[in-house]
C-alpha cells in the first residue's frame, strides 16, 4: 500500500490535510470526508483513527485508492460549532450550479479530479432513529434512487447485528439536499453517496466504534479490504 498527504485549501484559514492510500492492486476509488460539520466530533475522531490506523499497519487497503479528509471545517472544528455558513449548503446545487465557498471549492475539486465512486460523508445528529423517524442520529442517508441503496441496506443488517442496545439501531433515510456534498457526489459524479449519522449524546467510544464499523463495512462493498 502507498501513502502520500497533500494540504487542501492551502495557506487559508481552513487549511486541513487529505490523506490517500493506494492498495496494492487496481480497484475502486473511495472517498472519506469527516468535519463538514465542527461539532460533530465523534465522526471527526473515527476518521482520524482509521488514518491512524492505516498509517500504522493496523490493517490495509488491498485494492484501489482511499481518500480521507477528516477535518473539513477546521475552523468550525476549533470552536467545535455546527459552522457559518453550513458548508453542506455551498457545494454545487444542480446541473450547473457552484460551489459558494473557499472550503467546499477545494474539496469538491478533488472530488472532480479523482472521480470517486464510492463517497462517504460521516456526520452526527440527534437522537435515536429507532425512537423517532423526526430525528438522524444513528441513520445512513442516501439520495432517493441512488444506487448505493442495496449496499446500504446490508450495512444497516450488519450493524444491526452487532448493535448492543436496540435503541442504537441504524436506519435508512432517503432525500435529496440541496447544497450538501452527498448530493452534489450523487447528481454531479454520479458517486454512490452516503451520510453516515450516528447519534452525538451517545459515549464517545461507542459513537467511534459504530463509525468505524460503517466504514469498513462500505469498504468491503466496494471491495477495497
Ligand atoms: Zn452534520
Amino acid at each position: 500500500m502507498l501513502y502520500e498527504s497533500r494540504k487542501l485549501a492551502q495557506g487559508t484559514s481552513f487549511e486541513t490535510t487529505m490523506h490517500i492510500f493506494d492498495g496494492d492492486a487496481p480497484g475502486t476509488v473511495f472517498m472519506i470526508v469527516a468535519g463538514i460539520h465542527g461539532r460533530e466530533v465523534g465522526s471527526i475522531r473515527a476518521a482520524q483513527k482509521l488514518v491512524r490506523q492505516l498509517k500504522n499497519g493496523d490493517w490495509t487497503i488491498e485494492r484501489g485508492t482511499l481518500i480521507v479528509v477528516p477535518i473539513a471545517n477546521r475552523p468550525a472544528f476549533k470552536k467545535r460549532i455546527r459552522g457559518k455558513p453550513d458548508l453542506n449548503r455551498t457545494f454545487p446545487r444542480g446541473p450547473s450550479g457552484r460551489t459558494t465557498h473557499e472550503m467546499s471549492r477545494a474539496l469538491y475539486k478533488i472530488m472532480r479530479k479523482y472521480k470517486p465512486a464510492w463517497y462517504l460523508d460521516l456526520h452526527e445528529a440527534n437522537g435515536l432513529s429507532s425512537a423517532s423517524t423526526d430525528v438522524l442520529g444513528q441513520t445512513l442517508i442516501t439520495d432517493s434512487g441512488s444506487p448505493a441503496v442495496p449496499a446500504v441496506r446490508r450495512v444497516i443488517k450488519h450493524m444491526n447485528g452487532r448493535v448492543v442496545r436496540r435503541s442504537h439501531r441504524f436506519h435508512i433515510r432517503m432525500h435529496k439536499l440541496k447544497g450538501s456534498s452527498r448530493t452534489a457526489a450523487a447528481d454531479r459524479l454520479k458517486a454512490k453517496a452516503v451520510t453516515v449519522e450516528t447519534c452525538w449524546s451517545l459515549d464517545m467510544n461507542i459513537r467511534i466504534n459504530y463509525q468505524t464499523e460503517v466504514v469498513r463495512s462500505f469498504l468491503r462493498e466496494a471491495g477495497l479490504i
